[in-house]
């Protein structure tokens, strides 16, 4: 699904040059649930960035679904990004005047899904992840857990086959933290494919594998605990 190839991201500012990431080379098999961890500013949001094409590398390749993302425009990045990721940050990224129900179907509007397959589809996903009686409350009035299962099904709502997820248990306690990283792996057992920046070994030991980032560069990869179990 992804293949990195050398992808290097340079920040300039001023005389300043920061060398983000270094010549970074993996590989992301669909249906996958990997994990980006390391110290803060080795990368891991750039990286993020990058494979959401939200941003674009200095050089290098990103290949995602077997087209070469550096070969398309604007446009075409974002057709590909409103049909194929979902986007899960540490903040949830609510918006506040908006409903429960209106935050979840705000992606479906984007991508002009008929207002009778936006009901039908955001009732279910409500009703799955446990929050129909809230439906007509505002983010504020809801928990950080609450909240951030909402992110989750605005992230899921148009059936995206890549979730990449930054630090998304970074607000929340320990139970709450749990919780969305059980809908997660559920997601990742349905076929989602995850890429998550964490800080957090307990949440990375839920993914298949770690990609370790040092200074813009992969220092170490290594498979979980869980997954070395199912082999
Ligand atoms: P992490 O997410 O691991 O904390 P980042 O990807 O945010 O790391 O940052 C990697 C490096 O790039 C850091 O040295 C950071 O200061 C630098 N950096 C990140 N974003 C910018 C930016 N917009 N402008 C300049 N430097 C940046
Ligand atoms: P995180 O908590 O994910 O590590 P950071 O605190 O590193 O995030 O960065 C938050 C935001 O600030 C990001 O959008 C990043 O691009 C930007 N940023 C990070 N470092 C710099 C920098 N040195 N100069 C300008 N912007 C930066």
């Amino acid at each position: 699904m992804i293949k990195l190839n050398k992808l290097t991201k340079v920040y300039r500012t001023d005389e300043i040059e920061s060398t983000a990431l270094n010549e970074v080379s993996f590989e992301i098999k669909e249906g996958e649930f990997v994990s980006v961890m390391g110290p803060s500013g080795c990368g891991k949001s750039t990286l993020l960035n990058i494979l959401g094409m939200l941003d674009k590398p200095e050089s290098g390749s990103y290949e995602f679904l077997g087209n070469e993302v550096s070969k398309l425009n604007e446009k075409g990045r974002s057709e590909v990004r409103k049909k194929n990721i979902g986007f899960i940050f540490q903040n949830f990224n609510l918006i506040d005047e908006l409903t429960v129900f209106e935050n979840i179907e705000l992606p479906l509007i984007y991508n002009n899904v008929s207002a009778s397959e936006r009901k039908k589809r955001v009732n279910e996903l409500i009703d799955k992840i446990g929050i129909s009686h809230r439906a007509s409350h505002f983010p504020q009035q809801l928990s950080g857990g609450q909240q951030q299962r909402v992110a989750v099904a605005r992230a899921l709502i148009t059936r995206p086959p890549l979730i990449l997820a930054d630090e998304p248990t970074g607000n929340l306690d320990s139970s709450n933290g749990n919780e969305v990283m059980e809908l997660l792996c559920e997601l990742n057992e349905e076929g989602t494919t995850i890429v998550m920046v964490t800080h957090s070994s307990h949440d990375a030991s839920y993914s298949q594998r770690t990609i370790n980032l040092l200074d813009g560069q992969i220092v170490s990869e290594k498979k979980s605990k869980l997954a070395q179990a199912a082999v």
